[in-house]
């Protein structure tokens, strides 16, 4: 699935189903108080850009794809951007060299930009940075550096730790736990 870098997002419209791994508030689902931007959609047969990541980035860009997980949905999206098939040998689940990100796209993460705004990436984004020298737009880049996943926030709910919760939502108790909804 390709979106041009920076375009507005708009592949699942219906909200915001976010997982927070750090403290593990899972399915928080809302409305995002946000415009979300889109980065790192790539695929095949289009156009991206190439370039040296700083390190320090990579390295915070997949801190942030192990502190989150959005929008997760049913299946796997492999990169096509690799030159070979997985071998039967080597199957979807075991890591490829180097970052190790190839089939794991199940879902996107989310960065803050301005105020008002966040990035919108595809969990892939790790494996397209790390392995094929993908190089994101400047106000990402920046975005990721400036945002540390694991730092303390604000807390309006307990055990959530993420910036962007609408000031709409509200606590509610489901089944399996406390969930944010609205
Ligand atoms: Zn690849």
């Amino acid at each position: 699935m390709f979106y041009e870098d920076l375009s507005c997002y708009a592949y699942a419209d219906a909200g915001e189903v976010f997982t927070d791994r750090v403290d593990d508030m899972r399915f928080v689902s809302f409305r995002p108080a946000y415009e979300r931007l889109n980065v790192g959609w790539l695929e095949a047969g289009h156009r991206w850009t190439a370039g040296p990541a700083p390190r320090a980035f990579t390295d915070r860009l997949l801190a942030i794809l192990e502190a989150q997980q959005v929008n997760a949905m049913l299946g796997l999206h492999e990169c096509d951007l690799c030159p070979t098939p997985l071998p039967d040998s080597h199957p979807w689940y075991m890591p490829r060299q180097g970052h190790l990100r190839a089939s794991d796209g199940t879902g996107e993460v989310r960065v803050p930009g301005h105020p008002g705004t966040a990035f919108a990436a595809p969990y892939l984004i790790g494996h397209y940075v790390a392995d094929h020298g993908y190089l994101p737009p400047e106000p990402f880049v920046d975005a990721v550096l400036g945002f540390d996943p694991y730092g303390s926030w604000p807390v309006r709910f307990p055990g959530v730790r993420f910036p962007w919760i609408p000031d709409d939502a509200v606590l509610r108790h489901v089944d399996d736990g406390e969930c944010l909804g609205i």
